[in-house]
């Protein structure tokens, strides 16, 4: 069997992949509306343990296409490290065809541009990198640890190395007070990093988290289906990333989007009026999921 500790994440275009855990949890583990690593102290996994994985996986599977390595924050572990995990998994997996992982911006930042390419020529081909916002004051309150820049820094590093990047955002995080800001901050930072996949969520409480608390207790308002569909309207008037595919097509979104920008962004923002006109209906809170 191949070792699993605690919940296992990951983006929904690996929904087919193999998984294995590279390092446990998030390195951060701090922001105020996420729940998903909190169980878990963060430490990477020794090499050993990490190659018993893809042993296992070597013998379970004849054909493996995909490799995601988990968890929170791979790519945090040191350069080398990573770098023996890709050889392995090239050794092992020769008909393999694509290696992503989860970065943190720091797991960038804190890498040399030598190191990312060595590890994109070692199949590391596409980060998923969370903005969720592109507003300093939203990054502050929600505790990301980071700024704006700092995240469109490491953007741009990941695709300098020659990787693709893949960026979430989620709307409804700046609450109405911030909202607008948000949404024209994030399509700023988007348009800055022009990422090849843009994945927007919507705001979501289902596990206990601090900003959930703060709902609760009367502290932030969560913003309605009209309200987020207002917000992602001003998202896409202000977005510039050409060939950017854009997907708001989760199960946490009230009305689906996909496209490829800027191609699609008018039949996109469309959809978003018929919305708020009442032509097309929001996803009920009965079948939204995170
Ligand atoms: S960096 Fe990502 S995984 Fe870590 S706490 Fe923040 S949102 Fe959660």
């Amino acid at each position: 069997m191949i070792h699993y500790e605690g919940r296992v994440f990951r983006p929904p275009s690996e929904a087919y992949s193999l998984i294995v855990q590279v390092t446990i949890g998030c390195s951060h583990n701090k922001c105020t509306f996420c729940d998903m690593y909190k169980e878990k102290r963060f430490r990477v996994r020794p090499l050993e343990e990490v190659k018993a994985d893809f042993d296992e996986a070597r013998r379970m599977y004849r054909r493996v296409d995909r490799i995601f390595l988990a968890d929170g924050d791979a790519l945090m572990c040191r350069a080398e490290h990573m770098a023996e995990v890709l050889r392995y998994i090239k050794k092992l997996f020769p008909e393999c065809e694509r290696v992503t992982s989860y970065g943190s911006p720091k797991s960038v930042l804190v890498k040399t541009p030598e190191e990312l390419k060595m590890l994109h020529e070692l199949g590391l081909e596409m980060i998923y990198l969370g903005l969720e916002s592109g507003n300093d004051e939203v990054l502050r309150r929600i505790n990301k640890g980071e700024t704006a820049d700092e995240i469109v820094r490491a953007g741009l590093m990941v695709k300098e190395a020659g990787m693709k990047l893949s960026v979430t955002c989620i709307a409804g995080l700046g609450s109405t007070e911030l909202s607008e800001a948000h949404a024209i901050d994030t399509a700023r930072a988007l348009s800055r990093m022009k990422p090849e996949y843009i994945g927007l969520l919507t705001l979501l409480f289902e596990l206990e988290t601090p900003l959930m608390r703060d709902w609760q207790e009367g502290r932030f308002y969560l913003m309605n289906p009209v309200e987020i569909a207002a917000e992602t309207l001003i998202l896409l008037e202000h977005i510039d990333c050409e060939g950017s595919i854009f997907r708001a097509n989760h199960a946490s979104n009230y009305v689906n989007l996909a496209g490829t920008l800027n191609r699609d962004r008018e039949a996109m923002c469309s959809r978003l009026r018929q919305a708020l006109d009442g032509k097309i209906k929001f996803r009920s809170e009965a079948f939204r999921a995170r």
